[in-house]
């Protein structure tokens, strides 16, 4: 992917139509974008250096990536924070540096003082987006941000970046989304009836026009902004964790399933006092901007963060017992984050531990993660089996910021560039291999052979989780029917296709009952291992058709 610096208007970058209800905003061709103070617009003057386009950076390498190599794609990272008196713009910035690994391909910060707006978004990793020079400049209180890997709309297309930034006519609105809207063709469908355009294919622009220009926003005594969030949840399907920015105060928003996980922190200065507080999709990102953990936003919740501290509403019911996405535990969240009362890192080592006892390998002497996702649900099985647990691989971590790219040869054989046996380890031993998933079985192949040309003497591969059968259109990027390999092999022909000397999934319930653990009322997720989906996707082919004319179109 190249990486620029975001230095497009903001008008463009993120499609404020021309009917949008609203003056058009004061915007500059560098990111930064300066709000109406009252009703005489002002344009503020940007610095220098944002007026500089970045220096075009050569393509990344990604070619080894476990993403790349076919696993699931978690699709963004959200964060927002209301804090006066802090250094929001870097605070943010190290947020999203701690929700990196649920988007490596393009970041963008918002922040606003209440009476200017500042943007600045790119492609590629958060550290190569952001740096000294543009987040000096970008003052206020209140920030949202966003980390993506795109589900919908081309990836590679600036304008798709967000934090999406539109006037309003109450002030600026910046949204960050992570989620996917199934019924999102509806939503366009009816902005487009109302005579509000889109100039995008992603189903985000569709929640920021719902937001700016709702049906009937009379609102004589200023903008009711819950009652505009009710309106869209009323007409939205699908996972939607928001948090978005107007001019006084900042909003999260989770979906009534609570499909997509969502967190409130408080940031507590030395004296004890609440200095403010932080929105993330992940408890890490609290963790590492020093914010007290205070719980999850609930399904169907609103919370709003502004100088009265943090109120909640419910915008609309929770869906029976919600639907969290059981595959955050599986692999995409990170270990050291909390989901309600549990670690990731206890989950993935009650999923190992379960896998032994449907699964054991008699006879077994060592046990073995592919780093890093499966090194939890290893130690697991290894405690559980009373094997030692031990290192297979060594895994170079920083293959995927490469700027050279591999010779045909070596991309063929692109797990080479990322892992290396450790022979010492592995030389005679009956091996159990463990994995989180196995998606498209592309890389799983290539690692029980590195095991073997280490010395292993056999090679048993367990998986913590059931085969993935089904795609996901709640926000992940799963793989078509076509490509999964649990869709289209028995276990034994997978078996068979990687090479292994024996196979095993941990089953379905074992599944469910190790991520339970102590929380029996809770409702999961599980489509792509079961087919049952929580919402109805039916219309999902036509949004498909939808995007795929939306991007026709932009090319054309
Ligand atoms: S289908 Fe799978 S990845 Fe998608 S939300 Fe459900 S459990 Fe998560």
């Amino acid at each position: 992917m190249t990486i620029k610096a975001d230095n497009h208007r903001v008008g463009q970058a993120s499609s404020a139509p021309h009917h949008t209800p609203t003056q058009p905003g004061p915007v500059d061709c560098t990111g930064t974008v300066a709000s109406l103070r009252g009703s005489a617009p002002t344009r503020s003057t940007p610095p220098s250096h944002q007026r500089t386009k970045g220096p075009e950076t050569p393509t990344v390498t990604a070619t080894a990536s476990r993403a790349a190599a076919g696993g699931p794609r978690e699709k963004c990272g959200v964060f927002g924070m209301y804090a006066p008196g802090v250094d929001v713009a870097r605070t943010a910035f190290f947020g999203l540096y701690a929700l990196q690994h649920r988007g490596q391909e393009a970041a963008g910060i918002a922040t606003s003082d209440g009476q200017s707006t500042y943007i600045h978004r790119g492609l590629g990793l958060v550290a190569q987006v952001f740096n000294e020079a543009n987040l000096a400049p970008m003052r206020g209180h209140m920030a949202v941000g966003h980390t993506r890997y795109s589900t919908t709309g081309s990836s590679d297309q600036l304008r798709n970046v967000q934090p999406y930034l539109v006037e309003t006519m109450h002030g600026p609105l910046a949204l960050a989304h992570n989620g996917n809207l199934t019924g999102a063709s509806r939503l366009r469908r009816e902005l487009l009836r109302r005579g509000v355009g889109l100039v995008s294919s992603s189903d985000t622009e569709a929640i920021v026009q719902m937001l700016a220009a709702p049906p009937d926003c009379g609102e004589p005594n200023g903008p009711d902004w819950e009652a505009r969030i009710r309106a869209f949840m009323e007409q939205a399907d699908g996972a939607y964790s928001l948090s978005f920015m107007t001019r006084t105060a900042v909003f999260a928003v989770r979906d009534p399933l609570g499909l997509r996980p969502l967190c409130l922190g408080e940031i507590v200065g030395d004296d004890g006092e609440t200095l403010g507080h932080v929105v993330a999709s992940e408890s890490c990102a609290l963790a590492t901007i020093g914010a007290r953990f205070l719980r999850e936003v609930r399904p169907g919740e609103i919370v709003r963060l502004d100088k009265d501290g943090l109120t909640s509403t419910q915008g609309r019911e929770p869906l029976g017992r919600g639907a969290f996405c059981i595959f955050e535990f599986v692999y995409f969240a990170r270990p050291d984050s909390q989901i309600d009362t549990q670690t990731v890192h206890d989950v993935r080592q009650r999923l190992g531990a379960a896998l032994f006892r449907e699964a054991p390998v008699p006879g077994a002497d060592i046990v073995v993660g592919v780093p890093d996702s499966a090194t939890p649900a290893a130690i697991g099985y290894a405690n559980a089996a009373g094997l030692p647990y031990t290192e297979g691989f060594t895994k170079n971590r920083y293959i995927g910021r490469t700027f050279i790219q591999p010779s045909d040869r070596l991309r063929r054989d692109g797990v080479r560039l990322k892992y290396n046996p450790l022979y010492s380890n592995l030389k005679g031993r009956k091996v159990v291999m463990l994995d989180d998933s196995i998606v498209r079985g592309n890389t799983m192949g290539p690692l029980v052979r590195l095991l073997r040309e280490g010395g292993a003497a056999e090679v048993h591969v367990r998986v913590s989780s059931p085969p993935v059968r089904h795609p996901c259109f709640m926000g992940v990027d799963m793989a078509r029917y076509d490509e999964l390999i649990g869709h289209n092999k028995t276990v034994d022909e997978i078996r068979d296709h990687i090479g292994a000397d024996s196979l095993a999934y941990l089953s379905h319930e074992g599944m469910v009952t190790a991520v339970q653990g102590a929380l029996h009322d809770r409702g999961y997720c599980t489509a792509c291992f079961s087919g049952h989906y929580p919402l109805d996707i039916e219309d999902y082919g036509e949004e498909r058709q939808v995007k795929l004319v939306m991007q026709e179109g932009a090319h054309g």
